[in-house]
């Protein structure tokens, strides 16, 4: 079955090149030209990828992100930012309001293909992994879930991903380059900037239990998963 991506873009223009363009390459679209059409579809049908384009009529794609992020239902859905805001700032705005990556526009068809498969990639599900734990912190791969000293912690997709890693490779220091391939499968269009901000999230999602001490800012180097080795265990 082919994955489907929901387009919001209100250029008709836009919407429709990228709409033919995704077809092209093997994709299901779904278009919607505002926040309010996506929500009307997204309550009949959960797409595999969201394009969200953030200068919307009415409702921002900023929002929508936000409202998708905060709902059980839409929360893991792959969304990826596309639009002419280029400036910092807003990419970190939009990187913190749960968006999976984020394109600038003008834009290649082959970069937008490309950042699709890889954000569907990093989606498909680990199976048969076991549980780990390290220093009372606990993920199980399979219940998708993470307990700190038995404290069910709320986690996005890519906060999970990327403590997962780090849990089970601790005590080495990761480089932004190597976390980018090893964590998001691609360093080629991703900032290393993006992986600051899902430490950031990550250690802000691991606070309430204090677990957010584990990840170390090697200064010059990258981050690394601290644990006594004794304390390691898998299983
Ligand atoms: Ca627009």
């Amino acid at each position: 079955m082919p994955a489907s991506v929901l387009i919001v873009e209100d250029e008709p223009a836009i919407l429709e090149l990228i709409g033919v363009n995704l077809e092209h390459a093997g994709y299901e679209t779904l278009r919607a030209a505002s926040a309010e059409e996506a929500n009307r579809l997204l309550g009949e049908v959960l797409p595999d990828v969201v394009l969200l384009d953030w200068m919307l009529p009415g409702q921002s794609g900023l929002a929508l992100a936000r409202r998708l992020r905060g709902d059980a239902r839409t929360r893991e859905m792959p969304l990826i930012f596309l639009t002419a805001r280029a400036g910092e700032p807003d990419k970190v705005a939009g990187l913190e309001a749960g968006a999976d990556d984020y394109i600038t526009k003008p834009f290649s068809t082959k970069e937008l293909v490309a950042r699709i498969r890889a954000v569907l990639r990093r989606r498909k599900p680990q199976h048969g992994e076991a549980p780990v734990e390290i220093s009372g912190l606990r993920l199980d791969p399979v219940a998708h879930r993470v307990a700190g000293g038995g404290q069910a912690l709320a986690l996005g997709p890519t906060e999970f991903r990327l403590l997962h890693y780090l849990m089970t490779h601790p005590n080495r220091v990761y480089s932004r380059a190597q976390l980018l391939d090893e964590v998001w499968g691609d360093h080629v269009f991703i900032e290393e900037r993006t992986v600051d901000v899902h430490i950031r999230r990550l250690r802000q999602a691991l606070a309430p239990s204090g677990h957010d001490a584990l990840i170390e800012t090697v200064r010059g180097s990258g981050y690394a998963l601290r644990a006594e080795s004794a304390a390691v265990s898998r299983g």
